[in-house]
């Protein structure tokens, strides 16, 4: 089961993975967008964390419902309002005190769609949808074949890291990347690279 407390933890283990990836996101931002992800990332996260830490959450659904809020309104530019609403509908979509990896899978594929209903992205695009889509996809296949939680975390960890890495040779179509055309081919995409982070941390996390 994914209780509050592991919610917590990994809103925790994602702030310390992003401060201590900061300059790598904020490089990365810089070579095919503003330069500003990994400042972007580290304050909202940081703020997530300190929220989270003050709530006395019922279940992990309010803890990423926090989460999202709080990276709603502490982060401008395009990865605030997507990785807002990520965590904010997957947590909406996640009831209960413990659920299980396979209420957790389809919760994170209903913040998965929500981020793109919103930034219009599609797999292929060179954006985080590129590390998030693959890590969502097989996290439900391992609620199917019944793998435990921690290594099915793992792997989603692994299939993030493919996705994020399949950016570089990918021309950008969505956000400021996008306007470089094909200068934007040869760089990872900075959000894809974060969204490993993430999914790493909840590796951490569910460990
Ligand atoms: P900004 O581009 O406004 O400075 P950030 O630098 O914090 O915002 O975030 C940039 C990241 O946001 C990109 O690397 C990409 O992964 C993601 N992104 C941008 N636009 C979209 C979109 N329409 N859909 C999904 N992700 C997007
Ligand atoms: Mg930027
Ligand atoms: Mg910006």
């Amino acid at each position: 089961a994914f209780t509050a407390g592991q919610a917590v933890a990994w809103i925790g283990a994602a702030a310390d993975a992003v401060a201590e990836g900061k300059e790598r996101l904020t490089e990365l931002d810089a070579a095919i967008g503003d330069g500003d992800h990994g400042a972007n990332m580290d304050r909202g996260l940081g703020a997530a964390r300190e929220a989270v830490a003050a709530l006395d959450a019922a279940g992990p659904g309010e803890v990423l419902v926090k989460t999202g809020m709080t990276l709603i309104s502490k982060v401008g530019g395009a990865s605030g309002p997507l990785y807002g609403s990520f965590f904010r509908t997957t947590g909406k979509n996640l009831e209960g005190a413990e659920p299980g990896l396979a209420e957790l899978a389809a919760a994170l594929r209903a913040g998965l769609e929500a981020v793109q209903r919103m930034g219009a992205a599609q797999p292929g695009d060179k954006t985080m949808v590129d590390a998030l889509s693959p890590a969502v996809t097989v996290l439900e296949q391992a609620a199917e074949k019944g793998t435990p939680l921690t290594e099915a975390a793992r792997d989603a960890a692994g299939a993030a890291y493919d996705g994020a890495q399949a950016t570089i040779p990918l021309q950008a179509r969505k956000g400021r990347a996008s306007y470089l055309g094909e200068r934007s081919i040869g760089h990872e995409d900075p959000g894809a690279a974060s969204a490993v982070l993430i999914f790493r941390s909840l590796a951490e996390a569910t460990a």
